[in-house]
């Protein structure tokens, strides 16, 4: 058995071109185009190649797109105070506040600053409960990403074993949540976990969310498994050249699980495709239109 791939790139660019439709359809509707304001302080590198690839996946997207740059040295309070304006402008749905802060400023106070129903990271307190409650609410992108994709390629989630490995709040516990609310029985496991191997091979579902370059083995997959890899590590190769690899052992996995997303090309662009989503959803909801009927 050779494991199909599972196309995430291919899915994402589909997804952006539906989105695309519906916000033309949004627009003739209702006059309304979905806003996203990404907010970046300071001078990371990789942040500013992120935040320019969000704000031009939005534009391309049909949504409007507002880029908000402090410096590093800028306070905690500024960035609130810029929260605050965006809170409030009826031109923004959506507000993003690129990651990782500089040390100063308290990730935690900024998120929460955040209006919950622009929060289309999805990280806000309330945001977290309304998942867990089972209430409509903004997704945390990824877990949403890894749903859509198990979705498009499981004919049936209900009753499934999925084993999340990791339980961070951005990727484990969201995913664990939508899985739990699509049926599955859904096994969370962390650094803690003992036998890890052997647990890994009772899940029918497994998804590797550790950040650990290639931790699990071929050998731990159930065969037949499906396998959903969120990990993205840089590599140095022994000739000095830097590769991304995934959490899972890929080629080991091939012969043994009946589907697997690529890294890259799987996880990561839904992403970013998943961002969009809920910028548009967020943009629907604050006018009390459901975004289904769009
Ligand atoms: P975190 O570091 O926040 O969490 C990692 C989790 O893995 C923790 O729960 C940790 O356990 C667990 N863990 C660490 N080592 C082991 C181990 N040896 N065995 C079992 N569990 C272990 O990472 P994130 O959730 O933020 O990200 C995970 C990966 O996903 C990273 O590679 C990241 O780059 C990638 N990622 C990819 C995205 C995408 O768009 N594709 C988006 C976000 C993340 P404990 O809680 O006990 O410490």
């Amino acid at each position: 058995m050779t494991a199909a791939l599972i196309d995430g790139k291919g899915y994402a660019a589909a997804l952006r071109q539906r989105l695309f439709k519906r916000a033309e359809r949004l627009k003739q509707l209702h006059g309304v185009v979905p806003g996203l304001a990404v907010v970046l302080v300071g001078d990371n590198p990789a942040s500013h190649i992120y935040v320019r690839n969000k704000g031009k996946a939005a534009q391309e997207a049909g949504l409007q797109s507002f880029e908000h740059k402090l410096r590093e040295s800028a306070s905690q309070a500024q960035l609130l105070k810029l929260l605050a304006e965006l809170n409030s402008d009826d031109k923004v749905d959506g507000i993003l506040v690129q990651l990782p802060l500089p040390k100063a400023i308290d990730s935690g106070a900024v998120i929460d600053a955040i209006d919950p129903d622009k929060d289309v990271d999805g990280f806000h307190v309330i945001n977290a409960g309304r998942l867990a409650t089972g209430q409509p609410g903004l997704v945390p992108c990824t877990p949403l990403g890894c749903e859509l994709l198990l979705r498009a390629g499981v004919p049936q989630l209900a009753g499934q074993h999925a084993v999340i490995v990791g339980r961070s709040n951005i990727v484990g516990k969201p995913l664990a949540q939508l899985l739990l609310r699509a049926d599955c029985t859904v096994t969370v496991a962390h650094s803690k976990t003992p036998d890890l191997p052997s647990l890994c091979r009772t899940a029918d579902i497994l998804v590797a969310a550790v950040g650990r370059p290639e931790v699990i083995r071929g050998s731990w997959i159930k065969p037949g498994a499906v396998v959903v890899d969120v990990g993205i590590n840089r590599v140095t190769e022994k000739d000095g050249t830097m590769r991304i690899v995934g959490d899972v052992a890929f080629d080991e996995a091939l012969p043994v699980a009946a589907a697997i997303t690529p890294v890259p090309g799987g996880v990561g662009p839904m992403t970013i495709a998943c961002l969009l989503e809920n910028t548009f959803t967020a943009a629907c909801r604050r006018r009390r239109i459901d975004p289904e009927t769009v």
